[in-house]
């Protein structure tokens, strides 16, 4: 899920999917011959980037929307993140070896349900969420109403099967397509079991992963593209709102991805895909939006609040409410508060309700 999508819909308007830059912008022949066939039954477009196909959705992957990655080697083909955008494509893809997901969320499984054939895989934390639909909504951990209308809505209009047998990885796995790999980079925050994936090119099909795992020895940046998934730099801001979620995980995830260096990082929904400095750039705006929700909630604080009226202040859904909101709200200030608490910054004055202990 990336609730930011749909809140910021009539707050910002949609950016070009790949930016302006002469690095990033696809020329008109680098495009597939998969894309060529695919535009003759649908009116979305892929762009190639390095070994990397970028499956475009409609309005350039905005929330409900995403953009899956289509990726060659000379082995195998993966689909990472198949989304409402690759079932119009369904008969214009090459045959699919297995399913690589960034997280289990509704909106990067809705198109898994075209591939019973194939292994899936999650981040073993995310794995129990294709299980069955109950553990999937335990991941969003909404209370009733929310919690009927939501798993509704994940089998309607997302397609949700269950996949008992999906199969799970862990940080520092590395899918090896020949020639091309995928190494699995665990960054948690938005939900457990949350990851990023660095694409890599130009590599031996021969060598094996196993003997060189890191991929700052197998490939110079220029060959590789980095996947961020929900992370998905809009100037919404970082969502943790989920009961998977964790905003000091999410924390520490952004600066550890500041540091890997790639010449793209595509998100899964509408901002697309960045140069390095352009990810940059996003990244420090995107980090900015937890600070902002804080000093918020400082402000607030001066005097005593319990935590409905802390979320009914919007400090995160500022732009506007869609149905999971108020959970989301709720479970987001609520991260705030307690480690304000435990740095001081916070104290209880009587059960439920706090106060900020000095000026903001
Ligand atoms: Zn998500």
């Amino acid at each position: 899920m990336s609730e930011s999508d749909s809140t910021k819909s009539s707050a910002e308007p949609a950016e070009p999917a790949a930016m302006s830059n002469a690095e990033t912008t696809p020329a008109s022949n680098a495009k597939s011959t998969e894309a060529s066939n695919a535009r003759s039954t649908h009116s979305l477009e892929d762009h190639q980037f390095g070994p990397v196909t970028v499956l475009f959705g409609e309005k350039q992957g905005k929330y409900p929307q995403g953009n899956s990655l289509l990726i060659r080697g000379s082995r195998e083909t993966v689909l990472i993140d198949p989304s409402l955008g690759v079932i119009p494509r369904r008969h214009s893809l090459p045959p699919i070896d297995r399913l690589l997901f960034s997280h289990c969320h509704e909106d990067h499984i809705s198109g898994a349900y075209l591939f019973p054939e194939i292994p899936w895989h999650f981040h073993e934390l995310d794995l129990p969420g294709i299980q069955s639909l109950e553990a999937m909504m335990a991941i969003y951990g909404f209370p009733e109403p929310t919690h009927s209308y939501f798993s509704k809505q994940v089998v309607e209009q997302f397609h949700f099967k269950a996949r008992p047998d999906a199969e799970g990885f862990r940080d520092g796995d590395v899918f090896d397509l020949g020639g091309v790999r995928v190494h699995v980079i665990h960054a948690p925050g938005h939900t457990r079991g949350h990851c990023c994936f660095l694409i890599e090119s130009g590599l031996n099909p021969d060598s094996s992963p196993d003997s060189n795992r890191d991929w700052d020895r197998d490939s110079g940046p220029d060959e590789r593209f980095l996947f961020l998934g929900d992370i998905d730099l809009s100037s919404f801001g970082p969502y943790y709102g989920d009961a998977w979620a964790d905003l000091e995980d999410f924390e520490r995830t952004l600066e550890r991805l500041r540091g890997i260096e790639a010449r793209w990082y595509g998100t899964f929904h509408h901002i697309g895909v960045l140069d390095r400095e352009a990810f940059l750039d996003r990244l420090a705006r995107f980090v900015s939006a937890i600070g902002r929700r804080e000093q918020g909630l400082l402000s607030y604080l001066a005097e005593a609040h319990d935590l409905d009226e802390i979320a009914a202040q919007n400090f995160v859904y500022s732009r506007g409410k869609i149905p999971t909101s108020d959970a989301a709200e709720r479970r987001s200030m609520i991260q705030h508060v307690e480690r304000l608490v435990r740095s001081g910054t916070l104290r209880e004055t009587s059960p439920g309700r706090w106060i900020r202990t000095k000026a903001a």
